[in-house]
């Protein structure tokens, strides 16, 4: 159909298309909202192919067909930058700000208070010059003075306009420069990582330094498939400086013009306003497509901006507002491991501290062997840590470029590091296990989870207490939690046997006898035990009376079965109801649940074949601890009692004496009355034992209550 064209024709069926591409580009890599589909877009831009092979006469460089260079660069030319590139003077503080603000008074006093603020994009800053409307040079900045030409490169970069046109009756200077920073976003970052786990090729671990290797690659073609992005924040210099009179004026022109700008730019009139901008922005940072490291702040009038000027290289108009570092380069120390609740033993790092994501970071995870060896990771490395807000620190690679000689490769160890029993690993999975059922550091583990609030919530045992019980031999297995109680007795007589050895030390005055040494050192030891004290086993035994009610599922999560959570504890209990079923079902039975997996039903099946894990489940079942789905159910020997609490309780804390009395059917309520059947009195409490004693209340103290709600739960668990 050419054939019946005209040059002319062809020529403005060109520029229309030049236009139509151009804008959807816009639309797509600037303004994120496109207005037609791929393909529409691809049959606009092979038909501009198809006629400008056919018309080479109207090619022309601006063209978005030539935004690919065939042309990879042996090295980049060097260019002079007109007008400096400046850097920026840093704050970290409110009080830091206002010290910059007070300079700029005190060498401007007529300042207005009126600013730009604008995240500060962490990648690479560029200089752009047109010419007539065309995108002509484009250089990194260098040392600010002098920078790299990458025109090429940056001409891939699709939110780039390669053309700006007029609009309306505005005129635009004949040369002109606009700066910007090239980033790439998180998206494009974790889509070219994958396609290089793909290609088996090591992954990227910080976004800045793929931008900015992405964009000074000498192909063009490399740099076009990073699909680079850019925002612009600067008008440069111009041949017409007196343009606009204010910084954002200036950003909305060249937003018309087509430049991608953030549109996360705000004016603000106060240093409070900035502090909560920065604030603000600290906290959604990790939300953006885009990394930022701080926020840029500008007086935002133009004759002020020149009236202030420059102080060596930094504007003394412009200030950075500087975030917190989330991701830092330290020395990886050593590779330990620590023993988990099913044996893993995962491997940490230990690094040399430092303060990244707003805290002091010495340790980080390295999951297991097989994370290790991917990231390539060797003892003695520099590596990048990263910490972006709450989340647990982790190690994104090493810094292969500083790799010295003495770096070491790590290996997994033949023993364990806590029990020195013999190291094993399944085939089919990453971890490595201590193979030793008895390993007190798994056990320590072991006994936080069993008493874990979504396992069986019993309070009193912290990650301190259960590894010094475990240690000390007062808990030698899981069951032993129960026991507790009877540890008490034990350090109750050991303490009164020193005491009558104490005695006898004083009355012969030999004070260093050696069973008084030997005494004192176990008492010491006891000691050690952080908070065991009698109200330490007060605590204890209400919540080991709960757990012991608690339905099976609850149980099944606090034996800490390897892989077994607490949807798939739900599922097992539903379906078997008792741990004497589940003890007796078949692996094709368990796997027939809805739900539950090859690996969930083998581990369960070997789990409690384990003639060590069958010794445990025969003790929790004569400790009476509920090995049944339905949860015991409180009695209701309170039914009907309308119950007074007053005085000191030394057994329960107020919460708990109120919902056991709740369980077991009663009332609690708050003064006496006649209507009132019996008031729970501690120590004190005089006015409403007063009132109890008028109304005739019966009044009862704390051991008979005890007694109480023992016998009938005595009663139902047997
Ligand atoms: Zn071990």
């Amino acid at each position: 159909m050419h054939e019946t064209l005209n040059e002319t024709e062809i020529e403005q069926e060109i520029n229309n298309l030049r236009i139509s591409i151009q804008h959807h580009d816009h639309r797509y890599y600037v303004l994120n909202s496109p207005e037609i589909g791929d393909s529409q877009y691809d049959n606009l831009m092979h038909r501009l192919r198809e006629l400008e092979e056919e018309f080479p006469q109207f090619l022309t460089q601006d063209s978005p067909t030539q935004r690919i260079s065939e042309n990879v660069a042996t090295s980049f030319s060097t260019v002079l930058h007109p007008e400096p590139l400046l850097s920026l003077s840093n704050v970290f503080t409110p009080d830091e700000l206002q010290l910059w603000l007070d300079k700029a008074v005190k060498q401007y006093p007529e300042l207005e208070t009126n600013f730009i603020l604008e995240p500060k994009i962490d990648g690479l800053a560029v200089s752009l010059v047109y010419e007539k409307g065309k995108f002509v040079r484009g250089a990194t900045r260098g040392n600010g003075q002098e920078g790299e030409d990458i025109t090429d490169n940056l001409r891939t970069v699709r939110g780039l306009p390669l053309t700006v046109n007029p609009i309306g009756t505005k005129t635009i200077p004949e040369r002109f420069e606009v700066r910007g920073e090239v980033y790439i976003s998180k998206f494009e970052f974790d889509e070219l990582n994958k396609r290089r786990a793909e290609q088996n090729s090591p992954l990227y671990v910080n976004l800045r330094n793929t931008a900015a290797g992405s964009l000074r690659n000498l192909d063009p073609k490399v740099t076009a498939r990073r699909n680079l992005s850019v925002f612009i924040y600067q008008l440069g210099w111009t041949e017409n400086n007196d343009l606009f009179d204010s910084h954002q004026k200036t950003i909305e022109w060249l937003a018309s013009l087509g430049f991608p700008t953030n549109p996360l730019m705000k004016n603000v009139s106060d240093t409070n306003q900035i502090v909560d901008y920065c604030k603000n922005l600290e906290a959604e940072r990790d939300s953006l497509n885009y990394d930022i490291d701080g926020v840029v702040i500008k007086i935002n009038n133009l004759a002020s901006q020149n009236s202030l000027g420059i102080v060596g290289r930094e504007p003394r108009w412009a200030t950075a507002w500087k975030f917190a570092a989330e991701q830092a380069t330290t020395k990886l120390r050593d590779i330990k491991l620590s023993v988990g609740r099913t044996g893993v033993l995962t491997p940490y790092a230990e690094l040399v501290p430092v303060f990244v994501g707003g805290a002091n970071i010495s340790v980080a995870t390295l999951h297991n062997l097989d994370h290790i060896q991917d990231l390539d990771l060797r003892v003695g490395d520099q590596v990048v840590v990263q910490r972006a807000g709450e989340v647990i620190p982790q190690i994104l690679g090493p810094v292969l470029s500083q790799r010295t000689e003495t770096s070491a490769i790590f290996e997994m160890p033949l023993v364990c590091p806590d029990c020195h029993s013999s190291v094993t690993k399944k085939d089919a999975e990453a971890a490595h296990y201590c193979s030793n059922v008895n390993c007190q550091g798994r056990l320590a583990r072991q006994v936080e989870h069993y008493v874990s609030r979504q396992a069986l919530n019993i309070e009193g045992f912290g990650e301190e207490r259960a590894s010094l019980l475990v240690r000390n031999g007062c808990i030698k297995s899981l069951a032993d939690i129960y026991l507790m109680q009877d540890k008490k007795t034990q350090i109750l007589n050991f303490k009164n046997r020193l005491d009558r050895l104490r005695q006898v030390a004083r009355k012969y005055g030999k004070k260093n006898d050696d069973r008084v040494v030997q005494h004192l050192k176990r008492i010491d030891q006891l000691d050690k035990f952080p908070g065991i004290r009698e109200k330490w086993f007060q605590t204890l035994n209400v919540g080991l009376t709960e757990s012991k009610t608690l339905p099976l599922h609850r149980l099944l999560i606090g034996l800490g079965i390897r892989h077994l959570g607490e949807t798939t504890a739900k599922l097992i209990a539903e379906r078997y109801r008792t741990l004497t079923n589940l003890r007796l079902a078949n692996y094709e039975d368990i796997l027939d649940i809805t739900g539950i997996g090859e690996i969930v039903a083998t581990s369960i099946y070997e789990w409690v074949r384990e003639p060590y894990n069958q010794i445990l489940m025969d003790k929790l079942v004569s400790l009476n601890v509920n090995v049944e789905e339905n949860q015991i159910a409180f009695g209701d020997a309170l039914q009907g009692h309308k119950i007074a609490i007053t005085g000191t309780l030394t057994r329960w804390k107020r919460p708990e004496i109120q919902n056991l009395i709740r369980q077991q059917g009663g009332e609690v309520v708050t003064s006496v009355s006649k209507n009132t059947t019996i008031l729970l009195a501690g120590e004190g409490g005089g006015k409403k034992r007063q009132d109890a004693i008028k109304q005739n209340v019966r009044v009862i103290d704390e051991s008979t209550f005890d007694g109480m709600i023992n016998s009938i739960r005595m009663e139902e668990s047997t």
